[in-house]
């Protein structure tokens, strides 16, 4: 009844073969599937879980939520709690709007910049994902400083040729992008990129993005939607010291229920209807179970949190390190903070050519050989695993001697 089984498609396994788990039940840093195979999960619902599954704090706060009432269409205290959180954590949100998905939120960023520059040509980096819209489902045309094609069927070019597509960490790329007409309503990065494997920004990289930018009249867009409140409470933009314009979240801001958020510069949000020109609306938008999921989350993440996690995700790196040197295979781990991809086949990846040349019947290898060992890592080669403050010592010490079993065999 559902397409190829999944409601979303990475889910379906296409990429490293095999049927996907259905999964019954999650607690820490663990999930049951049907068949009643226990995993230690590294997928954590693909980001949102940062305090791992059914935290005791977060479930009995939804539970209480919940008995209040399921959703009003009405503002509710536990929005305000939420916004707090997050203005109170990005110095450059001064204002901020919640809505369901990620997509939603990189929709109504690009929305908001085309409204308050009144262009709308916008500029994303080749390998950076920002969700489904047709605007941002555009892979590069040929040659940098062109207009971008439809990377899905159903995208309408004259919609695509409105965004241009560059490469990561290559500022020339942007800057002949920058140059051409029409000019562009925002440029949109993902700072930290983790839907390409997890990408680092390039010493300096940001700052130029924004420099360049602000210069050619855009703004800018961090789509934070990964690495917000994940590799530290301020996300990307606290770890480099930078500051973007807008700002869209989701995943961790939603504690694994639905909210997602867009935020920013007071001007740039008043622009929203009721206040200003630009429309948007949501009947599920701000729902306070699921804000509630959100704010929970976000209390547990205190300094010590963040602590722990890069602890964690420094053990892990070490580990799978070693084991790939003891295996003798052709592997590196890209990592920051709790966020980690192991790429086979290249010694480093720094944007989506490197991404494109790594071995990923390898990846699907070892993830078959891993799921088979007890662990559910992503699967795809592409994707970034989320270790959460649940992933204690003896779990990361046993994700690594599957790893090392797994490489070996
Ligand atoms: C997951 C993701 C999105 C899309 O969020 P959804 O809630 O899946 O719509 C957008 N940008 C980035 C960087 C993401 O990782």
């Amino acid at each position: 009844m559902i397409p190829a089984g999944v409601n979303s498609p990475v889910r379906a396994w296409r990429a490293v073969g095999g049927d996907p788990r259905f999964l019954v039940r999650g607690r820490g840093a663990f999930v049951w599937d049907a068949d009643g195979n226990e995993l230690i999960d590294l997928v954590c619902a693909w980001g949102p879980l940062i305090a791992g599954h059914a935290h005791p704090d977060v479930v009995q706060a939804v539970t209480n939520a919940a008995k209040r009432g399921t959703g009003f269409g009405a503002p509710t205290p536990v929005e305000i709690e939420l916004a707090e959180a997050i203005v109170g954590a990005f110095p450059s949100i001064e204002k901020v709007r919640l809505v369901t998905s990620g997509t939603e939120a990189t929709m109504t960023a690009m929305r908001i910049a085309r409204g308050a520059t009144g262009r709308s040509r916008v500029i994303k980096f080749n390998g950076c994902y920002h969700g489904h819209n047709d605007s941002l489902l555009v892979k590069a045309g040929s040659g940098a400083a062109t207009f971008g094609v439809p990377d899905s069927a159903g995208v309408p070019g004259s919609i695509s040729e409105l965004t241009s597509v560059v490469e990561y960490n290559d500022l020339d790329s942007l800057r002949a992008s920058l140059a051409i007409d029409p000019p562009p309503a925002a440029v949109i990065v993902e700072p930290i990129a983790a839907n390409m494997g997890v990408v680092l920004p390039a010493p300096g990289f940001l700052e130029t993005v924004l420099e360049l930018a602000h210069d050619a009249g855009a703004l800018v867009i961090f789509d934070e939607v990964i690495s917000g409140f994940r590799v530290a409470r301020g996300g990307a933009q606290e770890l480099y010291g930078v500051k973007a314009d807008l700002t869209c979240l989701g995943k961790i801001v939603g504690g694994g229920l639905p909210v997602a958020a867009v935020g920013g510069r007071a001007d740039l949000l008043d622009l929203l209807a009721p206040m200003g020109p630009v429309y948007q609306a949501g009947t599920l938008s701000g729902n306070p179970i699921a804000c509630t999921a959100g704010r929970e989350t976000i209390r547990l993440l205190d300094a010590t949190a963040y602590q722990l996690l890069e602890r964690r995700g420094a053990a892990l790196q070490e580990g799978l390190e070693d084991a790939i040197r003891n295996a003798g295979v052709d592997a590196s781990v890209q990592r920051v903070g709790s966020l980690l991809t192991l790429f086979f086949g290249v010694e480093a990846v720094h944007d989506f050519t490197d991404a494109a040349r790594t071995d990923t019947d390898a990846f699907a290898s070892f993830f078959r050989a891993m799921i088979e060992r007890g662990v559910n890592l992503p699967p795809s080669q592409y994707e970034a695993w989320f270790v959460s403050l649940a992933h204690g010592d003896a779990e990361i010490e046993r994700i690594v001697a599957a790893a090392r079993s797994a490489l070996g065999a």
